[in-house]
Formats: structure tokens, C-alpha cells, sequence
């Protein structure tokens, strides 16, 4: 195993366009001498825009194809800033895109979540060509690889679980080769194939866990996400002006704050870091010199209070209907329907009247939940709330939130609080 492969992910948002895509590079300059697999998303919003052909398709509007041209005329324009007219990276870019003209040459498949890891997948091959052709073209060696070689998924299309012994094999077979010869090897995030070999995604913004799982199999010396904002704050500044950024916390301090909500980093992506005691670091592609923040095995003694907000939450209040208690019968009937339906929980609490149940809002799921356990249950659910988890809260913080939220229920745990609030 190569100790000192360090792995970074670069997001949309560092390759939007040619200027991005130049910055990156210079990024690299100053790595020349390391050996480095790097893990791209695809540029900007592209993925939403792919989302967009695969439901045009869909829907049979006939805009599939007219969305399509679009997409690639983007890519074009920023690649006609990047290279000559005669580089090889324009036919290596199209013949991608062919893949998509074909699923679109057919009716709609069947399964829908198929169909879109297929045409979904396209952005992050185009993206790696690109950025790969340019390193290249800049004197910086680099091997491009195909993550679906790596990478090796069960079938759950759109949120694919990575077969972890197989991932790892095929890594040492595949990637260690590349890495080995020296200079650097870029790599897609968000991507994986099947035993049978149809590509999968890993879940939206899923290029983080990707740079996780090849840092897992590199037994790497570093993780690096690339982001643009300077390191992991304490809370979405954009909502709380007063929020810090933090210089340091423990793998399980950002474990628990990805799975409350913060959108710092992809929900699993620091899990098998922690497995391997490889520290993340989290900077700035607008400010290469900062250090960021660091994540890693060491305790933080003291944080400020840690804030997340999921949005778009409805509660559902459970009662039976002869006013008795909500108890164990009740239990395996509501989470085989909660189960069934993939509703996502985000908080339960238990009363002697009311069980409360807080999920993301999607369709029309409530109402078919009510439905389905209105035989001896009863729900009423209250839409267009908030759930605030906070972690490391103090009297004053709370006070405050309570003064200007209205809270529905509360819940307190260890270090970690948690309001659900109407929307302010
Ligand atoms: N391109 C994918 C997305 O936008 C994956 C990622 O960027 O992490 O969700
Ligand atoms: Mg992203």
C-alpha cells in the first residue's frame, strides 16, 4: 500500500468555467511532486442540467434533445477559451456526449432511476477528460481514470451502496498501477457500475464519499476537499452572520453534524476516513494558502455551539384513537411504513399521547402514510416546518431561538438539542 497518495476533490463550483479550471491547475503546480488521485465533480451545475434532460425525456417533451445542445454548447465555450482548436479533448468530450443521444434515440426505460445514473453519470466523465487534457497540456502529467473500473456498486440506482472488498481489489489492480507511474491520476467522483457494468450514482453531491472510498483503498496519507468557502463553519453563515469557522474538530463531531444536517460534507464521506485514521482537511480554491479546517482523530476539547437546519420538514403527530398510549404493536406497523414509503426521519419523540414523527416533506407521502395506519392510528401532520439540531448549545442560544422561533416540540440529548419550528 502507497502511504503517501493524497487524494483531493475538487467540486463543481472549482471547475465552473475556464477561469475555475485555471485556477485548479495552478492549485496543482504546487503538488507536482506528490502523488495525487483526484476526484472531480462535474462542472458548475451541470448535474442539475442533466436532471433536466433525463426528466424532459421522461416526459416526452421533446426538449430532452434541445436541452442536451445547450449543456454542450457550455462546455464547448469554456473549452474553446482552454485549448486549441485541433486538441484531441473535442472528440474525447463529444463521443461522451454520444452516450446520451443514444438513451435518447430510445423510448424512455422502464426504470427510471437506471436510466438516470446513465445519463447523469456523463457529467463527471466530461468533466475529468477536460480537466485531465488541460493538466496535461499545462506540463503536468496525468493519468485519467475510469472510477466505474474502481468503484463497484450494488443496484440501488441513484444512491448505489459501494461493495467494499471488490472496490478495494479493484483498486489495487486498477488505480495503484496508475499511481505508480508517477505523476497524477484524476478520477470522477459520483460514480460507480454495477458487477454487470451499467454505471451508478452514488446520491447527489455524492464526489465527496467517491474521494473518501479511494482514500480508503489508497490508505491515504490525506484527504482534501476543495471548496469554495474558507473550511467548515459553525453554522450557514449566510443565516447566522455570527457564525465562526472552526480550525479543528474530530471525525466524530463532523460525523454527527453532516448526519443533523450541515452541508459541509457529504453524510458518508467521513466515515471511512475515521476507519482509516486519514485526516480531512477542508479549504479554500479561492485562498490556496489558508490552512482550512482540519478534520481528524484528535479531540477538540471546547467547540461553539453547532448549528444546522433541515428545511422542508413536516411533523407527524401519532395518536391512537381510543386516546390510549402509542406503544409497541403500534411501532413495527408505523416504521414498516415509514420503511416502505422511504420516508426520511430526521426526529422522533415519544409522549404518553403522542408519538412525533419529523420527516422531509416529499409528494405525497403523509397522506399515504396516514392511510396506511389509519386502521387503529391516528396522524396529524403540520407542514412547512424546520428542524434546528444544534450541538454544544448553551442556555443563552437556546433562549434566544425560543424568543424568536415558534417551537413546536424540543428535545435535548447529550450535547446535542434539537427544535422543531415553524418556518420563520
Ligand atoms: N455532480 C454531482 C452533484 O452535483 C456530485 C457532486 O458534485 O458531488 O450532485
Ligand atoms: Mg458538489
Amino acid at each position: 500500500m502507497d502511504q503517501s497518495t493524497k487524494v483531493f476533490k475538487f467540486g463543481g463550483a472549482s471547475v465552473k468555467d475556464a477561469e475555475a479550471i485555471r485556477n485548479v491547475a495552478e492549485i496543482l503546480q504546487n503538488y507536482r511532486q506528490d502523488t495525487l488521485l483526484i476526484v472531480l465533480s462535474a462542472m458548475g451545475k451541470t448535474t442539475n442540467a442533466l436532471e433536466a434532460v433525463v426528466n424532459a425525456h421522461v416526459a416526452q417533451t421533446n426538449e430532452a434533445t434541445s436541452l442536451l445542445e445547450a449543456l454542450k454548447l457550455q462546455h464547448y465555450l469554456v473549452m474553446n477559451e482552454l485549448f486549441s482548436s485541433d486538441d484531441e479533448v473535442y472528440a474525447l468530450v463529444n463521443d461522451t456526449f454520444v452516450e446520451i443521444e443514444w438513451v435518447l434515440d430510445e423510448e424512455p426505460h422502464d426504470n427510471f432511476d437506471y436510466m438516470y445514473d446513465q445519463i447523469v453519470s456523463v457529467g463527471e466523465l466530461i468533466s475529468t477528460k477536460i480537466l485531465c487534457a488541460y493538466l496535461n497540456n499545462q506540463g503536468l502529467p496525468t493519468q485519467w481514470l475510469d472510477a466505474r473500473d474502481v468503484i463497484l456498486t450494488n443496484e440501488l440506482y441513484r444512491e448505489a451502496w459501494v461493495q467494499w472488498q471488490e472496490t478495494e481489489e479493484r483498486f489495487q489492480k486498477n488505480a495503484q498501477p496508475l499511481l505508480q507511474k508517477g505523476g497524477f491520476v484524476v478520477t470522477q467522483g459520483f460514480i460507480g457500475a454495477t458487477q454487470e457494468n451499467f454505471t451508478t450514482t452514488l446520491g447527489r453531491d455524492g464526489s465527496d464519499y467517491s474521494a473518501a472510498i479511494f482514500s480508503f483503498c489508497a490508505g491515504a496519507e490525506s484527504m482534501t476537499i476543495w471548496k469554495d468557502a474558507p473550511g467548515v463553519f459553525s453554522a450557514d453563515p449566510r443565516f447566522f452572520p455570527e457564525a465562526t469557522m472552526l480550525p479543528e474538530m474530530s471525525y466524530d463531531e463532523a460525523i454527527a453534524m453532516t448526519y443533523y444536517g450541515a452541508k459541509i460534507i457529504h453524510l458518508k464521506t467521513v466515515g471511512p476516513l475515521k476507519r482509516k485514521h486519514i485526516p480531512l482537511h477542508v479549504r479554500s480554491f479561492l485562498e490556496p494558502s489558508a490552512e482550512g479546517t482540519l478534520i481528524s482523530e484528535r479531540e477538540v476539547t471546547t467547540y461553539p455551539p453547532l448549528l444546522a437546519i433541515e428545511a422542508n420538514q413536516v411533523l407527524l403527530q401519532i395518536s391512537n384513537k381510543d386516546y390510549s398510549f402509542v406503544t409497541e404493536q403500534h411501532f413495527s406497523q408505523i416504521f414498516n411504513v415509514i420503511s416502505d414509503l422511504r420516508m426520511q426521519v430526521t426526529f422522533i419523540q415519544n409522549t404518553p399521547l403522542i408519538l412525533y414523527i419529523s420527516v422531509f416533506d416529499q409528494g405525497d407521502k403523509v397522506v399515504q402514510f396516514a392511510d396506511r395506519i389509519q386502521d387503529s392510528l391516528e396522524t396529524s401532520p403540520v407542514k412547512n416546518l424546520e428542524l434546528i439540531n444544534i450541538r454544544h448549545a448553551t442556555a443563552e442560544l437556546l433562549t434566544q431561538l425560543r424568543q424568536e422561533r415558534k417551537v413546536l416540540v424540543e428535545q435535548t440529548n447529550g450535547a446535542s438539542a434539537h427544535l422543531i419550528v415553524e418556518k420563520s
